[in-house]
């Protein structure tokens, strides 16, 4: 019996030819069955209940883009960063910090005086 994807998706991993060369053998794991780190770092920041960037912008209706140009621009404060090879620094947000940073956007639109 052909081995298991060790990804855990149940599938069995098809035994060809080139599996039966001593210094290959058969994979642990199916074609684009690998873990990513990335995707494990993302699931991590959602285990702990933090947003990430792509999360913020789509709450407040702004593009990453204009995220960052407004964070450059001292609209938004600078965020909590966390993270560790291969991806340092990310940005994390708590989700009590969706309400400050509409406030800083709405009145950077509608200026502070009106
Ligand atoms: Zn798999």
């Amino acid at each position: 019996m052909a081995p298991l994807c060790a990804c855990g998706c149940g599938e069995q991993i098809q035994l060809k030819p080139r599996h039966r060369c001593p210094t290959k053998g058969v994979p642990r794991y199916i074609q684009g069955h690998h873990p990513n780190p990335l995707r494990r770092f993302y699931s991590i920041v959602r285990a702990q209940g933090l947003l990430l960037t792509r999360d913020i912008c789509r709450k407040l209706r702004i593009s990453e883009t204009q995220y960052h140009r407004l964070e450059a621009a001292g609209v938004f404060p600078q965020p909590r960063r966390w993270g560790c090879l291969p991806r340092p620094g990310m940005r994390v947000f708590a989700p009590a910090n969706v309400a400050r940073l509409r406030a800083a956007l709405r009145k950077m639109l509608h200026g502070g005086g009106r």
